[in-house]
């Protein structure tokens, strides 16, 4: 199985796939390629808040404090920014969730809006729940060694594992590489915690529903994407 797209891939419905993980642990990077390849869009909910930010917007404003102290935006905002984004055409075929759900309460809003689409005449929505488990010293350099470009396509590099060819400068649009603002060391601490106290919960729900798929995200990050398209390709 190549990491090429496919073409077939490309006119079934995939997903929705929800990514689960702590920060650091790769999901970007792996939404983006998933995208790639079954041509469904990656919704991160971080990179949306992050746009509404630079662009100054009412939710922007709301948020900006809350994120740059690694602290969560409340449901009641995210759960209606992600409602409008799905309703976008380009979800149709399906799409992939990234930094959401993060909170039992965006769990179960995300059961009652696939549950509502199908009551409407949608398609029966099951996603394909898969967490990324990955050792705590290894977040902390993944995390601390994370780069971003400050292109649209926001390319992820990680100093340590994934170095750009030029230093600072994205291999593929050649924008500058930058560090989030909430990579830094004592926002990293509190974004830690509230995962552990806000976001583990959310794989516990999915748990005790059987839908639950946990994947070692250790593993190289060629290897870790080709298990992701094993269980996404191989779900029911
Ligand atoms: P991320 O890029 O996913 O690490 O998210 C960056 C920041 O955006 C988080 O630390 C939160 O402040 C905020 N954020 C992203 N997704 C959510 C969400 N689903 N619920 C609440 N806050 C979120």
């Amino acid at each position: 199985m190549g990491a090429t797209p496919l073409a077939q891939e490309g006119s079934r419905n995939i997903g929705p796939v929800i990514l689960l993980g702590p920060p650091g642990a790769g999901k970007g990077t792996q939404a983006k390629r998933i995208a790639e390849r079954y041509g469904i869009p990656q919704i991160s909910t971080g990179d949306i808040l992050r746009n509404n930010v630079q662009g100054g917007t009412e939710l922007g404003v709301q948020a900006k404090a809350i994120m740059a102290r690694g602290e969560l935006v409340p449901d009641e905002l995210v759960c209606n920014m992600v409602a409008d984004r799905l309703r976008d055409q380009d979800c149709e075929r399906g799409f992939i969730l990234d930094g959401f759900p993060r909170t039992p309460a965006q769990a179960g809003w995300l059961d009652a809006f696939f549950e509502h689409q199908l009551v409407t005449g949608g398609e029966h929505c099951l996603p394909i729940v898969i967490r990324m488990d990955v050792d705590y010293n290894q977040l902390i350099r993944r995390i601390t060694g994370r780069k971003t470009c400050t292109a649209p396509g926001q390319h992820i590099y990680n100093v340590y594992f994934q170095p750009p060819r030029v230093d600072n400068l994205c291999d593929i649009d050649g924008s500058t590489l930058v560090t989030r603002n909430d990579d830094r060391e004592e926002v990293i601490r509190k974004r830690l915690q509230e995962y552990e106290r806000q976001t583990r919960p959310v794989a516990d729900y999915y748990q005790q529903k059987g839908r639950l798929i946990s994947l070692n995200g250790d593993l190289p990050v060629d290897e870790v994407t080709q298990n992701m398209f094993y269980v996404i390709e191989h779900h029911p």
